[in-house]
């Protein structure tokens, strides 16, 4: 990204912020990967210091990474500006060097695994846990509890989000043996917590307060309206999971598409016979993810088929489990 476009994200940020009642400010840096050029990072963080001064709004820092670049002064400076930190990990050497390798072909394990001492010392520094995001797909989900408990237990890292592959066709077969890894995973969860060795783990957070969150009557998670991302040639969009010029909100050196911002404000959920007339209609958020579903099926209206059974499934494992989860404190 040019630091024209950057500054400009940041000008267009500043004044919808005004918008919000919260006050706060939130610049999430995510790539591609963001450390290959973290002067710009730098750029830009020193230019909303500045600008905020004429804002008064909180600010918030944080940034993804795969971990690859990573030095002292790196650190030093997450620390300073108290950015938050997420890291990408997908399990042991053999999964995540299948699909995260360098230009030249190498595996990055050992890069990262080098790297790891500077996770630890922001933990130990800052208090904050280091969120790690693993992603399941089709060559490593067979894998996924062994996955978990290497990160946790060799690794120790204390937060695990897991993302899907939206660009698989899963299949039925495939799906149930991912379902039967992460009820095991659900148990490996539980007995971790139970010897004092907890971790916070996302898809145990959505099991756990599946039934405190009910599904809202709009759009849930207010992507486009309260967040959105801005790419490299300045298209702005509502999630990064799906940056497809289709569902463009603008671009920052042109004009913002109010009419394409009100869709989103006034959507008020899909219209699918079969979520209608589910029994946990009332739980499942996978109905009003707009872009999820577009990114995923092409029809605003139609869940993926991965997400529909990882809901049925966060719902029997929560209902399985009930007596437990009372006495979790997440
Ligand atoms: S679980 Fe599946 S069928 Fe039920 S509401 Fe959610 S997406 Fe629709």
């Amino acid at each position: 990204m040019s630091d024209e476009i950057g500054y400009k994200a940041i000008n267009l940020a500043f004044e919808k912020g005004k918008l919000h009642k919260d006050n706060t400010l939130w610049i999430d840096f995510v790539g591609g990967e963001t450390f290959l050029d973290f002067q710009m990072l730098q750029t830009m963080v020193s230019y909303v210091e500045a600008k905020n001064k004429d804002y008064g709004y909180s600010l918030l820092f944080s940034t993804t990474t795969n971990a690859t670049i990573f030095n002292q002064d790196i650190l030093n400076y997450l620390i300073e500006k108290e950015f938050t930190l997420k890291i990408s990990i997908d399990g042991d050497q053999e999964t995540h060097d299948m699909n995260r390798v360098t230009t030249s072909g190498a595996g990055s394990f050992d890069i990262i695994l080098k790297n790891l001492k500077y996770i630890k010392e922001f933990e130990e520094r800052t208090g904050k846990v280091v969120q790690v995001t693993n992603v399941v797909t089709e060559n490593n989900y067979k894998k996924y509890y062994e996955s978990l408990v290497f990160l946790t237990q060799e690794l120790g890292l204390r937060y695990i989000d897991t993302g899907v592959d939206l660009s698989i066709k899963w299949t039925d077969e495939q799906i149930a043996v991912l379902e039967k890894e992460i009820e095991r995973s659900f148990d490996y969860f539980i007995d971790c917590a139970k010897n004092n060795q907890g971790f916070r783990w996302e898809f145990a957070d959505k099991v756990v307060n599946l039934k405190k969150q009910e599904r809202k009557k709009f759009y849930s998670c207010g992507a486009g309206i309260v967040s959105s991302y801005v790419r490299t040639d300045g298209g702005v969009y509502a999630c990064p999971g799906y940056l497809d010029s289709s569902v463009e909100l603008g671009n920052v050196t042109k004009k913002i598409e109010k009419e394409r911002i009100r869709k989103l404000v006034n959507f008020r959920g899909i219209d699918n016979p079969k979520c209608e007339s589910c029994d946990i209609s009332q739980y499942c958020v996978e109905q009003s993810c707009i872009m999820q579903n577009l990114a995923g099926t092409g029809d605003v209206n139609k869940p993926l088929k991965i997400f529909c059974k990882m809901r049925k499934l966060m719902h029997k494992i929560h209902v399985d489990n009930e007596e437990i989860i009372s006495h979790l404190v997440m």
